[in-house]
């Protein structure tokens, strides 16, 4: 059995199509389905529907052989997983972001974030000393109240941020989805894989 671990939203959407080029097809729809393992046209490869942020998890353990995640996600996890093929989809950017004209803070910036991993290496990176602040969502309220005084996260069009009066600042980093293998699949079902991820990226280079 090949186990894929896959997220809802975004990056289910763009990825089925690309698994429908090598004849992987869930046998009923992940979206509207309440199961968490969906088997899928091809006997032998089933989905795992999963939080985005707990793929590299699955995948590492072993628990899946593949996935598809954001580098964002990625970059945060840290991790040993093979990364061997940018898919291209879900792309946006990963930024720093402030209140529109708000100077820059005397004392030590206070960063708020659910991505703390990235935030620590990006400003130790820089030298400068922050406090940052974990949250799990909605992060663009913390400057509004007084929680931080910036964030970090994805951004794509911007206008989550506008709508809160808040401007995209430092790119930290530009973000698409990746297929990411468990190491020990990758050497004990080489063939099977490298042949999945080959369809893959003549798919995703042929758009
Ligand atoms: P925006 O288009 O900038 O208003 O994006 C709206 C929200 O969608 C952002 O705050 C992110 O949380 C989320 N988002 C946008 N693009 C992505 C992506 N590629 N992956 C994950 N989340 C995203």
């Amino acid at each position: 059995m090949l186990t894929i671990a896959l997220s809802k939203g975004r990056i289910l959407d763009d990825t089925l199509p690309l698994l429908a080029e090598a004849g992987i097809v869930p046998t009923e729809n992940p979206e509207k389905s309440r199961k968490l393992i969906i088997p899928t046209t091809q006997e032998d490869v089933q989905l795992l529907i999963v939080r985005a942020t707990d793929v590299p998890t699955y995948v590492e353990h072993g628990a899946a052989d593949i996935g598809v995640a954001g580098k964002d996600v990625l970059l945060e996890y840290g991790g040993q997983l093979y990364e061997p093929l940018d898919l291209q989809i879900a792309k946006c950017k990963l930024m720093t972001a402030g209140k529109v004209g708000a100077p820059e803070p005397k004392g030590r910036l206070r960063v708020a974030t659910k991505f703390v991993n990235v935030a620590k290496r990006y400003y130790a990176e820089q030298g400068r000393q922050v406090e940052v602040i974990k949250l799990y969502g909605s992060m663009e309220l913390a400057p509004l109240v007084g929680l931080a005084d910036k964030i970090i996260d994805v951004v794509d069009t911007g206008n989550t941020l506008r709508a809160n009066g808040l401007e995209a600042q430092e790119l930290i980093a530009t973000i698409s989805s990746r297929l990411i293998v468990n190491k020990a699949s990758m050497k004990m079902q080489h063939s099977r894989i490298q042949a999945l991820i080959d369809t893959l990226r003549a798919a995703v280079e042929s758009r």
